[in-house]
């Protein structure tokens, strides 16, 4: 009987063919990976795991952690992963809303999270840290080396993941087998992924990027991970040679094109460099080729759909734009306040339909309900376009546009004027509560090093290209943009920080 996830993707991977790596030398074959999650397996049922049951955990970066997952997967449970920035209060919240059966955390926190735990009912309270010990891999270690794995199907849930709610509650995204396997499908082939590839995975996995996207591709092309703690440009740089693919946010791109040892050599056995979940600036993606011959191929996507666009693998592969649809994705751009679709390239919100789309908010029918059209189409609530030739150009979060004395300012548009001055490295626009205006159009400018710029010169060379009411009414010079670890610039913060600059 199919276990509908877990087969689709441990169909292509060869017993002996290796899984993942790690440079500390250690590396699991596909057939070891069936082991050891069968071994995990019995250990969740142990707990009294079933079917439908959700497995919450936050847990470091390991190898038994990737297992952990597909164990879940097995046994049919609903897998939970949490941000291990997470406080103990915020766990509280994820506890008491999703009522695990299971919650896997690191050693260190089991003392402060445990007792929140028992008092959100959860019935178990295991171990696993980064090196893939604790309790929970004790409890495996005598079991069973094989395992009768669950039977499910296509629109049983496999993943709840919470969104990163920069506004209100954090909600969960309940993740169906096939929104997982048919994104993971199109991926690898729109990537061209084969058992041949090794991607160095240097991604947190408790995001959709570096579990769904990284783990599930390689995993469904039967491809080897180089496993990795965390970004390290000097590591990615050296390993380089033994792989083919890297997938990164921006900040893994502004970082590798600050250092020396990126050059068109050091990237000739790479086929492939992809980035998201944050915008990509154009002048890293013209640095990035400048450099190394290579266009970095950028997607765009979020947790409740998974990957929605990708720049193509062959053909242009454009600057600031996320590319086309993906093949089994509907995109349409519509109006925000009446959902009417916008003529071609004119900006509204982004919206999305196809077999990638989630279930719908744990627990949120009326959350749910306002964020789906009637036609099953989901409001993504990014604003954007589609241009001539089928890109996608996002200009910024819905809510993060600037409504100014009634006029629509689209933070983008103004970024981008800034980032092309000389001496700026990046630069943030957000509505500040204002008393004439409702906000004020406000810039945040991180300078180069070295660099001398001020206020009246910002708007000096503004002033000739946009018009008046896009100005800034006033720039603050930061030393840095606040960001998560995703490498999303956090406006809410930025307009925290600076709530009362008009009084
Ligand atoms: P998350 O749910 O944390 O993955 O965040 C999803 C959001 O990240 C999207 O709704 C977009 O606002 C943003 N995002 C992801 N990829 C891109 C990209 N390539 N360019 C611009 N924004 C992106």
């Amino acid at each position: 009987m199919a276990c509908y996830l877990y087969d689709r993707l441990t169909a292509q991977g060869a017993s002996d063919g290796i899984f993942l790596e790690t440079p500390g030398g250690r590396a699991l074959s596909y057939g070891q990976v069936a082991l050891l999650s069968a071994q995990i397996a019995h250990a969740l049922k142990d707990c009294g795991t079933k079917a439908g049951d959700i497995v919450a955990v936050q847990i470091e970066k390991s190898p038994e952690a990737v297992m952990l997952m597909l164990a879940c997967l097995r046994v049919g449970a609903v897998f939970l992963p949490l941000n291990t920035a997470y406080t103990a209060s915020e766990i509280a919240y994820f506890l008491g809303d999703s009522h695990p059966r299971v919650f896997v955390c690191d050693p260190s926190r089991a003392g402060e999270l445990t007792s929140i735990a028992t008092a959100a009912h959860v019935a178990h309270v295991l171990t696993l840290d980064s090196a893939g010990q604790g309790s929970l891999m004790e409890r495996a270690a005598d079991q069973p080396k094989d395992f009768e794995n669950a039977v499910r199907g296509a629109d049983d849930l496999a993943a709840l993941l919470y969104t990163s709610g920069t506004t209100g509650r954090s909600k969960g995204a309940m993740l169906t087998q096939d929104n997982l396997a048919s994104n993971a499908q199109t991926l690898c082939d729109t990537w061209h992924f084969s058992s041949r590839d090794v991607l160095l995975h240097a991604l947190p996995i408790y995001h959709t990027h570096g579990l769904f996207v990284a783990i599930n591709v390689t995993m469904m092309a039967g491809a080897k991970l180089l496993f990795l703690p965390k970004f390290d440009a000097d590591q990615i740089i050296s390993l380089m040679p033994q792989a083919t693919c890297l997938m990164g946010v921006p900040t893994f791109y502004t970082r590798l094109i600050e250092h020396p040892g990126l050059t068109a050599e050091a990237v000739k056995p790479m086929r492939l460099f992809i980035s998201g979940s944050a915008p990509l600036l154009a002048e890293t993606h013209r640095i990035f080729a400048q450099k190394t011959g290579m266009a970095i191929l950028e997607r765009y996507g979020m947790t409740e759909t998974g990957m929605i666009t990708s720049n193509p693998y062959q053909g242009a592969r454009r600057a600031g734009t996320v590319g086309l649809p993906l093949a089994d994705v509907e995109v349409r751009v519509c109006d925000p306040t009446d959902g009417h679709p916008m003529p071609q390239g004119d900006i509204g919100v982004i919206e999305v339909r196809g077999p990638n789309v989630f279930k719908g908010y744990w627990e949120m029918p009326e959350k749910t309900a306002a964020e789906f059209r009637k036609d099953g189409f989901f409001i993504t609530g990014d604003l954007g376009l589609v241009d001539g030739e089928g890109y996608v150009h996002i200009v910024g979060r819905g809510k993060d546009l600037v409504i100014t004395g009634g006029f629509n300012v689209y933070p983008k548009e103004v970024e981008s004027e800034i980032d092309a001055l000389e001496g700026v490295q990046e630069s943030a626009i957000i509505g500040l509560p204002h008393r004439d205006f409702g906000e004020a159009v406000t810039a945040v400018i991180v300078l180069e090093k070295g660099a001398n710029l001020d206020e009246a010169q910002v708007l000096a060379a503004l002033a000739p290209k946009l018009a008046k009411f896009k100005l800034p009414k006033k720039v603050i010079f930061a030393s840095e943009l606040p960001r998560n670890t995703m490498g999303k610039v956090q406006k809410n913060r930025l307009r925290d920080m600076f709530s009362a600059t008009y009084g």
